[in-house]
């Protein structure tokens, strides 16, 4: 997948970086002990600390450490036994100490790697820099009143991680790639809840342009971009800014701009900062984070099993193509209700799984996951149990409905929730394979269509197709079509 600006002098090659704000589910703030439920009254989440007030303490809150870590070992990184929080110094209405406490020289988490389940069916690696640890600020509230605003300081000292990707995206795709597999893996390690409305993930965008071959250029950061969509817009419409600018005879600076989603534009919004502006010193306050080997380990082992091994799992066992293994494993909800799903059909089928992976894959993938998408319905909320779809399977593998009844079936019941065989009673649609019944509606269809017999019995063969349809409308698509297709070619030659 090659994205390139064809320009008036020639291509342009997009180099995309991702930095990702993502909050740390835990029950209290990084350095204190207040709470971090979304939507509480303004101000009633805030310690002393969070506040600023004089003489405060911070104090390290052991399970965002771990969470932290955790993540790491996700990620696939080194997890550095020594890490240290600075001070990151700024003034803004909503940072009431003055400075942020950040991690900069020394990141508790390392180099590391994100792949990409591209729509071929091939992967691409994605090397993330670095993760580091740090408090979120509070929010300025600018809508409550018309002359002034107010600051909300619930979100102060709420932890993040700071997950910063190597240069290594070359398109829009990539990055709503990257950050949807981003966000799986954290949703699997439980250690953020990966909700972008909410802003528990926000992504900073850096974006720059290139003739191939050439070195990087000057970048520009778009900042707290909310969703994947416009993460994909804001890098689309940058990147052509950015050609544009070159190939008119200007230059890119290096700034922070804003993205407008109802304009599509990005615009500038302050002149990028340097590290050595924000004068960053080690936080006396706060000893070096040391971590040991058995730490880690003792992490490391509790581990689930994450998206990219599940995936080859499920190739394995259940003969899948790559593509469908990873639609099937980006949420743990849609992996465990296939895993359900294929296990109850075993039962009932008795068939082999490599028989029936990919038929309930696909049942899973285009009927329940394409319904859903449009009710806005997440799989927990799924009207159909996993045990009901496989009832609805079994109606199909020992004939008493045909394939085409399935789907007719599959919708009731995502509208009634009611049992698909209770369905198939109440609405009379047991398919026919009485021979007898059969033979009768195709002798009746060949009786009232004599052109067209004639037509088969002069060679062509395609009207066989045509009178399947005729019998299969005439039984309301309940007569079996393979005995169909049979004695419809046995009479037609007659
Ligand atoms: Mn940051």
């Amino acid at each position: 997948m090659s994205y390139v600006i064809h320009g008036k002098t020639g291509d342009w090659e997009v180099v995309i970086g991702l930095e990702i704000h993502a909050q740390i589910i835990s029950k209290s703030k990084l350095f204190s002990g207040a709470a971090t439920d979304f939507g509480s009254e303004p101000n009633s989440q805030v310690s002393i600390v969070d506040a600023a007030m004089p003489g405060m303490l911070p104090v390290i809150n052991e399970y965002c450490i771990e969470q932290a870590v955790r993540t790491g070992l996700g990620l696939k990184a080194r997890i550095n036994l020594h890490s240290v929080f600075e001070r990151k110094n700024y003034f803004y209405a909503d940072l009431p100490q003055g400075y942020q406490i950040s991690q900069y020289q020394h990141p508790v988490v390392g180099g590391g790697k994100v792949i990409l389940d591209l729509p071929d069916g091939t992967t691409r690696e994605i090397g993330i820099e670095r993760l580091h640890m740090e408090q979120d600020a509070g929010k300025s509230l600018h809508d409550q009143d018309p002359r002034r605003s107010f600051i909300d300081l619930n979100r102060s000292g709420v932890a993040l991680m700071e997950i910063v990707s190597k240069p290594d995206m070359r398109g829009p795709e990539d990055a709503g790639l990257y950050l949807k597999k981003l966000r799986s893996i954290l949703r699997y390690l439980g250690t953020c809840d990966g909700n972008m409305e909410q802003g528990s993930l926000r992504a900073d965008v850096n974006v720059s342009v290139r003739k191939p071959g050439e070195k990087l250029r000057t970048r520009t950061e778009t900042k707290n971009v909310n969703s994947v969509r416009f993460v994909m817009q804001a890098i689309e419409h940058e990147a052509q800014r950015q050609v544009d600018a070159y190939e008119s005879g200007g230059t890119v600076v290096q700034e922070t701009r804003l993205y407008d989603a109802g304009k599509g534009e990005t615009r500038p919004m302050r002149a990028k900062e340097f590290a050595h502006d924000y004068r960053y010193f080690p936080d006396p306050d706060l000893l070096p984070l040391e971590l040991t080997d058995a730490y880690v380990e003792g992490i490391r082992k509790s581990l689930p099993e994450l998206p990219d091994d599940k995936k080859l799992r499920f190739i394995g066992d259940f003969g899948l193509i790559p593509y469908n293994a990873s639609v099937l494993v980006s949420e743990k909800d849609i992996a465990d209700y296939y895993e359900k799903f294929v296990a109850e059909v075993l039962v009932r089928t008795k068939l082999p799984k490599e028989r029936i992976g990919t038929e309930c894959a696909n049942v899973v993938i285009n009927d329940l996951l394409g319904h859903l998408n449009k009710a806005g319905l997440d799989i927990a909320k799924s009207p159909v149990t996993p045990q009901m779809l496989a009832n609805l399977q079994a109606l199909k593998h020992d004939n008493t409905i045909s394939g085409r009844i399935a789907k007719d079936v599959f919708e009731i019941m995502v509208e009634t929730g009611k049992d698909p065989a209770d369905i198939v009673a109440e609405k009379g649609l047991k398919q026919i394979t009485d021979t007898g019944a059969i033979e009768a509606a195709v002798d009746k269809a060949i009786a009232a269509n004599p052109t067209q017999a004639a037509q088969y019995k002069a060679g062509n063969e395609k009207v066989a197709g045509w009178f399947v349809g005729q019998v299969m409308k005439a039984t309301q698509g309940k007569a079996n079509p393979g005995l169909v297709n049979e004695l419809l070619k046995k009479k037609l030659k007659d």
